[in-house]
């Protein structure tokens, strides 16, 4: 199962696999742990999630 949540410190999203415990950021480097983190979506396939990310962004960008 695949997460998507924001990070802590960047604010930017991020995709998490449940298998793991933590995740780094890809934007800033910032290690969080998953468990606990607000998610926003959950997807089975790592595609999913990266599209589920771009749909996240997307609206954001629309809303702001
Ligand atoms: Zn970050």
């Amino acid at each position: 199962m695949y997460v998507v949540v924001s990070c802590q410190r960047c604010n930017n999203l991020l995709l998490g696999d449940t298998r793991h415990r933590t995740r780094a950021c890809p934007h800033c480097g910032h290690r969080m742990v998953l468990r606990g983190r607000k998610v926003l979506a959950k997807t089975e396939s790592s595609q999913e999630a990266v599209a589920m990310i771009q749909e996240l962004k997307k609206r954001d960008a629309e809303e702001s």
